[in-house]
């Protein structure tokens, strides 16, 4: 049978950068884009993309320094380049190429984010995309923890006999799961297309659905040509739609199902009422958070 078609609400090309400390040359693509706020985007309520970017060799790490979270879930995802990450929860990790950081920070941490040292020292391209991932009011104060999710993790799903692969971070793809744990339902990947491939994904109609061209562009439901870096975002409607490569293309997918409370947010808390952002801030300011050393 065949699914109704999910159709594009809108393309958008990627707003001018800013750094965040001085390892991350950032598009703030949510929330600062007009109609890509926390509420259209839920539950992706951050998105900051690095498009590739060729850092030169630093003797010191780029990164940005200890800083708190609360409310929510951070996920990192290296396309080039090789991240560092400390918190104050105990966990630590690098990530390379194709790997994912997924850290719930949940009730609170402290963590700092770097350039991993020998990659700052050797310079190179540099592509990331960070996203929070918003928690439901019942665990918005679970404890925090880390999911490193290495090459080892990611089972290459192939998709056709040029070499098109699908790499399933969290979620479904058919009757297959990825590896992260989730708090609510949430589909991540990265499509990587060879020139003619083609790619079919279905989710449910209500679901927020988003894809992020990180190499090469592709064509969306056989119509529209979403370009290098460009985010296309999909309508709450429809179930099925289509990628077609013209040439090699890697194209990032987001697909979840909206938690639909209350946020209210501020910096790096994201919580549901005014009144539990003043109590981040208390708990932050009286050390609750834990502690972190530069
Ligand atoms: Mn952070």
């Amino acid at each position: 049978m065949e699914l109704p078609v999910k159709p594009l609400e809108l393309i958008v090309a990627p707003p001018a950068y800013h750094m965040v400390g001085d390892g991350f040359r950032v598009h703030n693509f949510i929330p600062s884009v007009y109609r890509l706020d926390m509420h259209r985007m839920d539950p992706f309520i951050m998105m900051d993309y690095n498009s590739k970017f060729l850092f030169p060799p630093s003797p010191q790490q780029r990164g940005v320094g200890v800083h708190p979270h609360r409310g929510f879930e951070t996920v990192t995802l290296a396309y080039h380049g090789r991240v560092a990450h400390h918190d104050s929860a105990g966990n630590s990790g690098i990530i390379g190429e194709g790997e994912v950081q997924w850290m719930t920070a949940a009730s609170g941490v402290l963590h700092k984010e770097y350039h991993e040292k020998s990659f700052s020292e050797s310079g190179g391209y540099f592509q990331m995309v960070q996203l929070w991932v918003n928690l439901p009011a019942k665990d918005k104060m679970s404890p925090p923890k880390y999911q490193a999710i290495t090459r080892a993790d990611i089972q290459p799903i192939i998709l056709d006999e040029q070499g098109s692969r699908l790499e399933l971070v969290a979620g479904f793809y058919k009757d297959q799961k990825g590896p992260a744990s989730t708090f609510t339902p949430v589909h991540i990947s990265t499509a990587y297309l060879k020139q003619n491939g083609e790619l079919s994904m279905q989710f449910p109609a209500h679901y927020t659905v988003c894809v992020v061209a990180i190499e090469g562009e592709v064509v969306v439901n056989t119509e529209d040509v979403l370009p290098q870096d460009h985010l296309g975002l999909f309508q709450n409607q429809g179930e099925s739609f289509t990628l077609q490569a013209k040439a090699d293309a890697a194209i990032l997918i987001l697909a979840g199902e909206p938690i639909k409370e209350p946020i209210a947010a501020h910096g790096p808390f994201v919580m549901n009422t005014r009144a539990e952002l003043v109590q981040a801030f208390n708990d932050f300011n009286a050390g609750l958070f834990g502690e972190l050393a530069d």
